[in-house]
């Protein structure tokens, strides 16, 4: 899939949309979900123009991918939410329903969150 530079998170990332930021460095972006879920309901991008975890985990450089994942651990630590427990979501794909093509990890936390996932 090519990336789409005009999906709703390359135009937060360019300052075009506003968001409620959680942290920045050089390659990561984080901010909290415009509809949560959850009362603790944050996503982490990159920075670089990557349509999903597939695509991320191809082609990023080490130091993206070592600077993501750090920053994952990083936010949720400073969230407080590691002490009671959260969920790191990543949507890929149609059968996940991944709804914006640009590469972003979900915290979900602050209740229950139940089961992994539903059974049908
Ligand atoms: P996906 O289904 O792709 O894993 O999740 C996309 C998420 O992006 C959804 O939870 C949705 O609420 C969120 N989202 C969509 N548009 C915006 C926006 O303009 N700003 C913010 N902060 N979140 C958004």
């Amino acid at each position: 899939m090519v990336y789409d530079p005009e999906n709703i998170f390359a135009k937060i990332l360019r300052g075009e949309l506003p968001c409620d930021k959680v942290f920045e460095d050089d390659t990561v972006l984080a901010f909290r979900d415009i509809r949560p879920m959850t009362p603790v309901h944050v996503l982490v991008i990159p920075k670089g123009p990557y349509v999903s975890l597939d695509d991320f985990s191809a082609n990023a450089s080490d130091a993206e991918i070592v600077g993501f994942y750090r920053a994952v651990g990083n936010i949720a630590r400073d969230l407080g939410v590691l002490k009671d427990g959260c969920r790191f979501l990543a949507n890929t794909g149609e059968d996940a329903r991944q709804e914006v093509p640009h590469f972003h990890m979900h915290i979900f936390a602050g209740r229950d969150l139940g089961s992994m996932i539903k059974r049908v």
